[in-house]
C-alpha cells in the first residue's frame, strides 16, 4: 500500500513514513493509493472475529510495511479487557429494534479518541525504537484529544507530549484527567486564551523549519492517518453486532466534528463493508451539515465558531474533510489543491456546481443534520425515559440526527462518542443529577494537579520545550 498527498505532489510512501508526520510536503494529507476491497469471502471470515483479530485484519491492510507479527501483539496488547473494559471493546447496546448505540468511549479517558490513541502509542514506542529515534510531541486540546493522547503516551520510550490546552475553558473532569497526571515524559501548558490561541502557537512553532527539525516535533493531532485506519475498525465491529448476516445493509450515526471519525467509516463502505447510510450530526457549528445539504462548503473564522454544550464538535473548519473530497475528484490532485484555493480566495467552494456534485448525492452514502443545545437536553432525557440508558452531549447530538434518518427495517448504529460524567453540567441540566461514574473516577477533581500557565507565546513556548525535549 503507497501514500500518495490529496494535493497530488508527494512520492509515495509507505505507512511506517507517514506515521509520525502531520501535512505532506505539499501541504496535503496522505491517502492511499487506492482502496482495499475485500471479497464476500474475506467479509464472512472476519464477521466472527475477536476486537483484536479484527483490528489486525483491517489494519494490515493499509500497514503492509510494518512487521505482520509485530502488528498482531501490538493490536493484541492494545484492544483488551484491562485497557477497554469490556473483551468486545466497543459493545453494542440495543435500545430497540434496530436502533443501537455502538460503545466507543470505555477507554482510560472515557472518549472515542482511545480507541485510536491507544494504537498509536504502540505504533510510535515500536517505530521510534526500531529507528532508534525520539519524538517530541506538540498539540493543541480543546479536551478529549489531548487526555487521550496523554494517556496514551504516557511512559512509552522515546516520546515527550508537550500540550497545549486553553487555561480554565475544559470541564473540571477534562481539566483533572490531564493536569492530574504525574509522568516525567508528559508536558501540560495552560495558555492564557482560548483553544484557537493553542493552536495558533502550535502553526507557529511548526513554522520554524530549524526548530522542528533539532528538537523532532511531531504531532498526533486529527489528521494523523492512523487515527483513521484504527477507527476503521469498530465500523467492522458494530456492523457484524448488529446484523446476521452480510447481506443486510447497516447505517451508522456519527457526531462529527473534525471528520476523523466518519471518515473512518467511509472507508470501511469504501472497503466493500454493507454500510448503507452515513448520517453525519453537527452542532450549531454546522459547516458539515451544510455542505452534505448544499454543495457549498464555506469554513467558519474562529470568531464565527459557537462554544456549545457538545463542544469536541466546536470546530470551524474539518481537516479531514479534504480526505474525502479526494476522493470523490477521484484523486485529482490538481483539483483539490485548485478547490483549497478558492477557500483561500473566497471563503469556500460550492461542489454543486461541479460533476462531481452528484456522487456525493447519490453515491457516497452520506446525508446530515444539525441540532441544537435544546435539542440535546430533549435527546437526553427522551433516551433516559425511554431506554434507561444516560447519554453524553455529543453522542445525543448523534441519535438525534440519526433516529430521523432511520429506515424501516435498517439497522441504525450510533456512535457514542463520550461517557456523560464528561460533560456533568449538561447532563444536571438535562436530568436534574449527575451521571453516574465509571469505577476509579470518583472524586478525580480533588486529586492534585500540574500544569506550565503560559501566555499564548510561541516564543517562550519554545524555550520551554527546549529546555526539556527528548
Ligand atoms: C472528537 C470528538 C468528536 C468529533 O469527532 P471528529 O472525528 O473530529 O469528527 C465527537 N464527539 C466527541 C466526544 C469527541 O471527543
Amino acid at each position: 500500500m503507497k501514500y500518495v498527498s490529496t494535493r497530488g505532489h508527494a512520492a509515495g510512501q509507505g505507512f511506517t513514513d507517514i506515521l509520525l508526520e502531520g501535512l505532506a510536503p505539499d501541504g496535503g494529507l496522505a491517502v492511499p493509493e487506492q482502496w482495499p476491497r475485500l471479497t464476500r469471502a474475506k467479509l464472512d471470515a472476519m464477521r466472527d472475529l475477536a476486537y483484536p483479530q479484527l483490528a489486525f485484519e483491517v489494519i494490515r491492510f493499509f500497514a503492509d510495511d510494518f512487521p505482520g507479527a509485530g502488528l498482531k501483539a501490538i493490536c493484541e496488547r492494545t484492544y483488551t479487557k484491562e485497557v477497554f473494559g469490556t473483551p468486545e471493546v466497543t459493545p453494542l447496546v440495543t435500545l430497540e429494534e434496530n436502533l443501537h448505540l455502538l460503545a466507543c468511549s470505555n477507554g482510560p479517558t472515557l472518549a472515542f479518541k482511545d480507541i485510536a490513541m491507544q494504537l498509536i502509542g504502540h505504533l510510535f514506542e515500536s517505530v521510534l525504537e526500531r529507528q532508534g529515534r525520539t519524538l517530541n510531541v506538540l498539540g493543541a486540546t480543546s479536551g478529549d484529544t489531548g487526555s487521550a493522547a496523554e494517556h496514551a503516551l504516557k511512559g512509552r520510550k522515546g516520546v515527550r507530549v508537550f500540550m497545549l490546552s486553553p487555561r480554565g475553558r475544559m470541564s473540571p473532569f477534562q481539566r483533572a484527567q490531564m493536569y492530574s497526571l504525574d509522568e516525567p515524559n508528559i508536558f501540560n501548558i495552560a495558555v492564557e486564551g482560548v483553544f484557537d490561541d493553542c493552536q495558533d502557537v502550535v502553526k507557529a512553532v511548526n513554522a520554524d523549519a530549524g526548530f522542528k527539525a533539532r528538537h523532532a516535533i511531531g504531532a498526533v493531532n486529527s489528521i494523523n492517518w492512523a487515527r483513521v485506519v484504527a477507527q476503521v475498525v469498530y465500523y467492522f465491529k458494530g456492523y457484524f453486532a448488529a446484523t446476521r448476516s452480510n447481506d443486510e445493509p447497516a447505517s451508522f450515526a456519527v457526531p462529527s466534528g473534525n471528520f476523523g471519525n466518519i471518515f473512518a467509516g467511509y472507508v470501511a463502505r469504501r472497503m466493500g463493508l454493507p454500510v448503507r447510510r452515513l448520517v453525519l450530526a453537527t452542532n450549531e457549528n454546522d459547516v458539515l451539515d451544510e455542505f452534505f445539504r448544499t454543495g457549498r462548503y464555506r469554513p467558519r473564522r474562529a470568531a464565527e465558531t459557537h462554544e456549545t454544550s457538545s463542544p469536541s464538535m466546536d470546530i470551524s473548519k474539518a481537516s479531514n474533510f479534504e480526505r474525502f473530497i479526494w476522493d470523490v475528484v477521484d484523486g485529482d490532485g490538481d483539483k483539490v489543491r485548485w478547490l483549497w484555493a478558492q477557500i483561500g480566495e473566497k471563503g469556500g467552494f460550492d461542489l454543486s456546481r461541479e460533476k462531481e456534485w452528484e456522487k456525493v448525492e447519490e453515491d457516497s452514502g452520506f446525508v446530515s443534520g444539525r441540532s441544537t443545545h435544546a435539542d440535546r437536553l430533549e435527546t437526553i432525557r427522551r433516551v433516559k425515559r425511554d431506554y434507561g440508558v444516560v447519554i453524553d452531549p455529543h453522542t445525543a447530538d448523534g441519535v438525534k440526527v440519526g433516529v430521523r434518518h432511520r429506515e424501516r427495517g435498517h439497522p441504525m448504529i450510533c456512535l457514542e462518542t463520550a461517557l456523560p460524567a464528561k460533560f456533568e453540567a449538561t447532563i444536571v441540566e438535562a436530568l436534574g443529577e449527575p451521571a453516574p461514574r465509571p469505577p476509579g473516577f470518583e472524586g478525580i477533581e480533588d486529586r492534585p494537579q500540574r500544569c506550565e500557565v503560559m501566555r499564548a507565546d510561541p516564543e517562550a513556548v519554545k524555550a520551554y520545550i527546549a529546555a526539556r525535549a527528548g
